[in-house]
């Protein structure tokens, strides 16, 4: 039986507001998100016992067991399957690799099964009812208010420097846990303006953690980048360009600049 394959799209939050924080300790995040052309891509296969076999050149590393979303995520709809996973994504790099993993595990095996998944999606992630949208949304609650919003087509360079930032220090180094919602999205035209006027929270205490993040920062101002910032906890960044060449022409020479880290040119919407 020939797999149900699945795109995995790159989860980029635009904005990350953290505007509270709940008695049970889960923070309250109001956020723009945006997903990208590229990503990992899913293969699904009906079988008797759960397999997951991870491939590509991001590989190394990835749990290939039940720690993997992916796994979860098919637990979660309720029949074994065999799974491959061709990652492209760097890992816990803030752009929802594994969220975005289990959401299209969850569409691939929807396809497959001719059924539809009726399990709690925010139980396998904050990040994960989102992904299952895949499209730009403003994501407010916990995670489990997504609501689809149009933005215009974006053309980034994302950066990732091959630092790994971890996540609950970065929350913990919040200098405040109730900072102002995102201001309320331009009807038309005048996004960018409006965009520089937000925030990633979690962008000054993951510089702590993590100084090399200015480093990112600063050569995509440098490379001309008109907004540059840190998506999810980091320390994956975004810049955005004029249009397409603009970015694959930026891609090209910060890649070169810097063989260590990923470079990637990518289209957000
Ligand atoms: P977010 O943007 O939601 O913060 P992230 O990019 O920080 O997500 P992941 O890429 O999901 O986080 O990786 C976090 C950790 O989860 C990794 O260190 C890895 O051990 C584990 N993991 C589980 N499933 C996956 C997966 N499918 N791909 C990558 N990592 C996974």
């Amino acid at each position: 039986m020939a797999p149900t394959e699945a795109f995995a799209p790159a989860k980029i939050n635009l904005t990350l507001h953290v505007t509270g924080q709940r008695a049970d300790g889960y923070h309250l995040l109001d956020s723009l998100v945006v997903f990208a052309d590229v990503g990992d891509v899913v293969r699904v296969t009906p079988a008797s016992e759960m397999l997951l076999q991870v491939t590509g050149p991001r590989a190394s590393g990835v749990p290939d067991d039940a720690r993997n979303l992916c796994w979860k995520a098919a637990e979660a709809f309720g029949a074994p399957v065999a799974i491959e996973l061709e990652k492209h994504l760097p890992a816990a790099a803030g752009i929802g690799g594994g969220s975005s993993d289990a959401a299209a595990v969850l569409r691939a095996m929807e396809a497959a099964m001719g059924r539809r998944f009726e399990g709690h999606a925010l139980a396998l992630g904050a990040d994960v009812p989102v992904c299952r949208l895949a499209r730009a949304a403003r994501m407010s609650g916990i995670g489990e208010i997504v609501e689809p919003v149009t933005v215009p087509v974006l053309h980034a360079v994302l950066i990732n420097p091959g630092v790994e930032v971890p996540t609950p220090a970065v929350f913990r180094g919040l200098a405040s846990k109730t900072n102002a919602p995102m201001d309320v999205l331009p009807e038309k035209g005048a996004f960018l303006p409006w965009l520089a006027e937000q925030r990633n929270d979690l962008e000054p205490p993951a510089l702590v953690q993590a100084p090399v993040i200015g480093d990112v920062l600063s050569a995509l101002s440098d490379a001309g980048a008109a907004l540059s910032r840190m998506s999810g906890s980091g320390a994956t960044c975004f810049g955005l360009f004029e249009d397409a060449a603009a970015a694959e022409q930026a891609a090209r020479r910060l890649q070169q600049a810097q063989p260590g880290w990923w470079v990637t040119a990518a289209r957000l919407s």
